[in-house]
């Protein structure tokens, strides 16, 4: 299945306002756009000279030294290399939490650095799901109110939430567990949960930071052939952060950065097979 991004975040330039992303005004809850496939070989990201200075003075510290990714729809890419390196601050970028200080950001075309704050959050509700090592899932409230909860955020009804809700919690696995609490659940499960609330508004893009990193090795390569299979069963382009050699052999590329800078950037040969 191809990825499809609505109509209107395909404009190249954002000078003019880029309807659904550059103007915050549309109604929440309002029918969808026509949507149109990606151009295949299009790339869906693109980084170029991305830099990212913190702080000023004898405190600055250039955290990104001019990056260049292209990632096209329906990648699943792996982000390593050592602590201090940049991973988290790229990812920051790509995932519209903060912006460049100097470069490009285009996401499929639009100039997502020229974008104001609300329009990068409106891209973002739209196009992005996000999950954490420590899974971030709210302690006191169920698993289907949890994955509800960015649907609530864009204003949908409690009938279209509680529908998707269901479906997303059925999609990874777990069917009949909506009304535990994240106490009753087990670590694997929490992140299932959290995956079912990134993926409950369809994005086009997953950006996973150390999503196995607080789970043993048999629920990590649970997680990571669920990744993979939302991936390839639902186009979903991923973007990982792992320090785990184990779990970026399950991504179809694997880009290394070192001291702010991408160091490597390679296809994986030999991708882990899907379990039968
Ligand atoms: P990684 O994710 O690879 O561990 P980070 O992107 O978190 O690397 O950090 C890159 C560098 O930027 C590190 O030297 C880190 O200390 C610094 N850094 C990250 N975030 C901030 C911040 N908010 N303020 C100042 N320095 C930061």
């Amino acid at each position: 299945m191809s990825t499809v991004i609505p109509r209107q975040a395909l404009a190249p330039e954002p000078a003019a306002p880029v309807a659904g992303i550059a103007d915050d005004s549309a109604p929440r809850g309002a029918a969808p756009a026509p949507a149109l496939p990606v151009v295949s070989g299009t790339p869906l990201i693109r980084l170029r000279g991305v830099t990212k200075l913190y702080g000023s003075g004898q405190a600055e510290l250039m955290a990104l030294k001019g990056i260049d990714l292209d990632v096209s729809a329906g990648e699943f890419v792996a982000i390593m290399g050592p602590s201090g390196s940049g991973k988290s601050t790229a990812m920051n970028i790509l995932g519209c939490l903060d912006t460049p200080s100097a470069g490009q950001y285009l996401f499929h075309g639009a100039h997502v650095e020229a974008l104001s704050r609300d329009q990068r959050a409106r891209l973002r509700r739209r196009y992005l799901g996000f999950v954490f090592q420590g899974f971030n899932l709210l302690a006191r409230t169920s698993a289907q109110e949890n994955v509800e909860l960015p649907l609530l955020y864009r204003g949908e009804s409690a009938a279209l939430r509680h529908a998707a809700a269901a479906k997303a919690l059925q999609s990874v696995g777990l069917g009949g567990w909506e009304h535990h609490t994240p106490a009753e659940l087990s670590g694997g499960q929490q992140q299932r949960v959290a995956i079912a609330r990134a993926i409950v508004t369809e994005p086009a893009v997953l950006l996973a930071d150390e999503p196995t990193g607080n789970l043993d090795t048999q629920r990590s390569q649970e997680i990571m052939e669920l990744l993979r299979g939302l991936n390839t069963n639902h186009g979903i382009t991923v973007l990982m952060v792992t320090h785990e050699p184990d779990m970026a052999a399950y991504a179809q590329r694997q880009v290394h950065f070192l001291d702010g800078l991408v160091h490597s950037d390679a296809p994986n040969p030999h991708p882990i097979p899907a379990a039968e």
